[in-house]
C-alpha cells in the first residue's frame, strides 16, 4: 500500500524498517512513531535555526524544538560551542565540577521558589526525585495528579483516573502493580471542585498536588483564573506540598517559569528540557529546607551515576543564561502573535473549525468550534482526524508539527519572518485540503 503522503521519504522509510527491526517500534520513545497520525516518521539528520533536514534531504520549519528544549533554535552556535569545548575535556568524572554550580545559580537566580536544586537526568527523574521527596518530607503517602497531566513514566504517576477524584487509581500501563498506585489520586484539571472533595476525604494524608502549571501533554491548555491559587491555598490548610512540574513550561512561558507567569509559588518544582539546552538533564528545586531532606544532608534517598553531567551543564548555562534576561521571550512573542493570527486567518478563510490557545513560547492547536479549551474531555472532544489530515499536509508543505493531536507545540527565537511566512503558506494549502474532505 502507499501512502498518500510525499513525505518524509524513501530513506526514512528503510531506516525505519530497519530499526523496527532492533528497536520495540523502531523508535526510542512512543511518540515519535507517528501512531497517532499515521505513515512513517521522519529520520532527522541535522538541524539549525528555526528548520530541521530528514535523511531524504527534505527541509521543514520545526515546532517541535525537540519537544521543548531548543527555545535558541536549534544548534545555537553558543550552545554547541560551549559543549564542544567541555567535550575536550572528558566526558564526566564522577566527582563534582564547578560547572553544576554555576546551573544551579542560573536557576535561583531565575526561578523565586528555588533556593536549592538537584540535577538528574531527564524530566522522568525529576518528577520522580520530587514525588519522593514530598512524601519523605511530609511523612504521608497519598498524591493528587490531575487527568491528561503527564510527568514521565514514573510507575505512581502512570494513573488512568478513575470515574473521579474519590476512586482509587487504575494503573496507566501493565507492568504498574495496582499497589504503587493504590495511594495516587486523580483530579480534574482546572477543576477546583475536585481537588476540593479529594481534601475533604484524603486531607490528612495528601502529601503533595502535582501539576504541569500549564498543561502542556494535553495539547496546551493553560490554567483558568484561581486555578493555581486555589491549589495553593489548599495545600496550605492541608499541609501538603505543591509541586510545580515544569519540566516543560520551565523557562519557556517565561524566563522565571511558569510559577512568575501566574504569581503562584510552588513549594518544589520539577524541571527539564530547556535547563538542558537540548541534553538529558533535569533538575528538581525548592526551599533549602525542603530540598536538605534528600542525601546526603537528609534522609530520602537519590543518586545519579552521571547527574550534572559536564556536556548537560555547559549546555544549559549556555541556554539559561540567554534566557535569563527576557531578550528571548520578547523576540518571539511579537513571532507567535504573527503566527497564530495568521492560521486563524487562514482556517477562517477555508472554513475548518479551529482555534489556538498559547502561554509564552508554548501554544496549542485545536481543530474544533469551541471558543477556549479548559478540560481534558474538551481536548478528547477535538477533531483527531483533521488533526491527522493537517499534519500530514503540513509535513508535505514544509512544516514539522508534533506528530499527535495532544501535544503542545514549540516556537524559538529563530522562527523570523521567513520562517513564519512559510508556515502560513503551508498551512494555507493545509486549511484549503481539510475544506475540500
Ligand atoms: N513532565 C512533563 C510536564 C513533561 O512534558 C515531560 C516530557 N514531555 C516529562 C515530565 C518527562 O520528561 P522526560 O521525557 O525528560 O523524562
Amino acid at each position: 500500500e502507499t501512502s498518500q503522503w510525499q513525505r518524509p521519504g524513501p530513506r526514512s522509510a528503510e531506516l525505519f524498517e530497519r530499526a523496527s527491526r532492533v528497536t520495540p517500534g523502531g523508535v526510542n520513545s512512543p511518540v515519535r512513531a507517528f501512531a497517532g497520525v499515521g505513515g512513517t516518521p521522519a529520520f532527522i539528520e541535522r538541524a539549525k535555526g528555526a528548520y530541521i533536514y530528514d535523511v531524504d534531504g527534505n527541509e521543514y520549519v520545526d515546532y517541535v524544538g525537540s519537544f521543548g528544549p531548543m527555545i535558541l533554535g536549534h544548534a545555537h552556535p553558543d550552545v554547541i560551542d560551549a559543549v564542544q569545548k567541555q567535550a575536550a575535556k572528558g566526558l564526566s568524572f564522577g566527582a563534582p565540577t564547578g560547572l553544576e554550580t554555576e546551573l544551579a545559580e542560573l536557576v535561583c537566580s531565575m526561578v523565586d521558589s528555588i533556593e536549592s536544586v538537584r540535577m538528574v537526568n531527564s524530566g522522568t527523574e525529576a518528577s520522580m526525585t520530587a514525588l519522593r521527596l514530598a512524601r519523605g518530607y511530609t511523612g504521608r503517602k497519598k498524591i493528587l495528579k490531575f487527568k491528561g497531566n503527564y510527568h514521565g513514566h514514573v510507575d505512581a504517576l502512570l494513573v488512568d483516573a478513575g470515574s473521579g477524584a474519590l476512586t482509587l487509581g487504575i494503573p496507566g500501563s501493565p507492568g504498574v502493580p495496582q499497589a504503587v498506585v493504590e495511594d495516587t489520586l486523580s483530579a480534574t484539571y482546572n477543576d477546583l471542585d475536585s481537588v476540593v472533595q479529594a481534601f475533604d476525604t484524603h486531607g490528612d494524608d495528601i502529601a503533595c498536588v502535582m501539576v504541569e502549571p500549564v498543561a502542556g501533554n494535553m495539547n496546551c491548555v493553560p490554567p483558568t483564573e484561581g486555578f493555581l491559587d486555589g491549589l495553593r491555598e489548599l495545600c496550605d490548610q492541608h499541609g501538603a506540598l505543591l509541586i510545580f512540574d515544569e519540566v516543560m513550561t520551565g523557562f519557556r512561558v517565561h524566563p522565571g517559569c511558569a510559577q512568575a507567569y501566574y504569581g503562584v509559588k510552588p513549594d518544589v518544582t520539577a524541571l527539564g528540557k530547556i535547563v538542558g539546552g537540548g541534553m538529558p538533564v533535569g533538575a528538581v528545586g525548592g526551599s533549602a529546607e525542603i530540598m536538605e531532606t534528600l542525601a546526603p544532608t537528609g534522609p530520602v534517598y537519590q543518586a545519579g551515576t552521571l547527574s550534572g553531567h559536564p556536556l548537560g551543564m555547559a549546555a544549559g548555562i549556555a541556554t539559561l543564561s540567554r534566557v535569563k534576561g527576557g531578550a528571548v521571550h520578547d523576540a518571539i512573542a511579537p513571532q507567535l502573535d504573527k503566527l497564530l493570527a495568521g492560521l486563524d486567518e487562514r482556517a477562517a478563510k477555508h472554513g475548518v473549525p479551529f482555534m489556538t490557545q498559547r502561554v509564552g513560547a508554548m501554544f496549542g492547536m485545536f481543530f474544533t468550534d469551541a471558543k477556549q479549551v479548559s478540560r481534558f474531555d474538551d481536548v478528547a472532544a477535538c477533531d483527531t482526524e483533521a488533526f491527522s489530515r493537517f499534519f500530514h499536509e503540513m509535513l508535505d508543505h514544509g512544516v514539522y508539527l508534533a506528530p499527535s493531536a495532544f501535544e503542545a507545540a514549540f516556537i524559538s527565537q529563530a522562527h523570523d519572518d521567513v520562517a513564519i511566512a512559510r508556515t502560513l503558506d503551508a498551512a494555507d494549502a493545509a486549511f484549503a485540503a481539510l475544506s475540500r474532505d
